[in-house]
């Protein structure tokens, strides 16, 4: 395994690895959902490339971009571990040098659910994806269905701009009591860890309800939101029952449909979704 600080050396290396390259774009931190991420591309693809890169552009001011966890050393020994080729950890200023002025947007998906509540969140999230995406050039690039919108937003992204590369999603990796694994969750103390069972509970319920029978949205909704309610210490964002691409809130649910949910546990923003039929 490589380790690259620098776009020119990552591209010369690539330049004579074989083919199908993956990419697995992360923040570090690695915990099993990334790693579950990186098997499947290791499974897939002759050459895996993971960027560990903290992106500044994605966190508002008043967001934990300081303080978010890191442990090269760690992430470094499983990324060995699991087979990984070359990873990608480059400064701030390789990846936005003096004079960069350029952002992607992905427009209305990236002004709803969490682009409401964190401004600016997703053209930070693209911006950085499509410079990855040139610099690395993979035939795949592999993200997490946890972070449901930004898998929506990435997709779109390729789509629109002929990036010519497949974006895979890949199912949340979960705690057994069904919470989704996320660098974030250090941030949690005991009581935090049980408040923040609110979020995979009330999408359990919602699943149920439609399970059971019920189709208005509005009543899966406020299910969602009834039982998060119950969870002493998590404060409701959104709870909502949307089109899997669009993102928008349909009138009639059906099987395809994606609950999405977030809030905060001590000022700990998390978030979660959930197929409505689970397969
Ligand atoms: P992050 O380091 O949080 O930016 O995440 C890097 C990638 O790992 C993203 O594509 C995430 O969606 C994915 N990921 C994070 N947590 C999980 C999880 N619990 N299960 C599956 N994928 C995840």
């Amino acid at each position: 395994m490589k380790e690259h600080p620098r776009v020119a050396e990552l591209r010369s290396a690539l330049s004579s690895s074989p083919g199908p390259v993956a990419l697995v774009p992360t923040m570090g931190y690695l915990h099993e959902g990334h790693l579950s991420l990186i098997r499947r591309a290791r499974g897939e693809n002759r050459t895996v490339v993971v960027s560990i890169f903290v992106n500044p552009s994605q966190f508002g001011p008043n967001e934990d971009f300081t303080r978010y966890p890191r442990d090269m050393d760690r992430d470094r020994r499983l990324c060995d571990e699991a087979g990984v080729d070359h990873i990608f950890a480059p400064e701030v200023s390789e990846m936005y040098p003096p004079g960069d002025r350029t952002i992607v947007e992905v427009t209305e998906l990236q002004d709803r659910w969490e682009g409401a509540s964190r401004p600016g969140h997703f053209r930070g999230v693209a911006t950085v994806v499509a410079k990855l995406f040139r610099i690395v050039r993979p035939d795949r690039a592999y993200f997490g269905e946890k972070d449901y919108q930004q898998l929506q937003i990435v997709t779109r992204m390729a789509t629109d701009l002929f990036l010519d590369l497949e974006v895979v999603g890949c199912p949340t990796v979960r705690e057994p009591d069904g919470l989704a694994l996320s660098s974030r969750n250090v941030y949690l103390d005991p009581a935090g860890r049980q408040a923040a069972l609110g979020l995979s509970r009330a999408l359990q319920a919602a699943q149920a309800d439609f399970g059971a029978g019920e189709r208005r949205r509005t009543a899966l909704e406020r299910r969602m939101e009834r039982v998060a309610h119950d969870y002493s210490g998590f404060e409701l964002d959104y709870a909502v029952v949307v089109d899997p691409h669009t993102l928008e809130q349909l009138q009639e649910v059906n099987a395809e449909s994606r609950a999405l949910i977030a809030g905060w546990v001590s000022g700990v923003k998390l978030i979660d979704n959930a197929a409505i039929a689970p397969v």
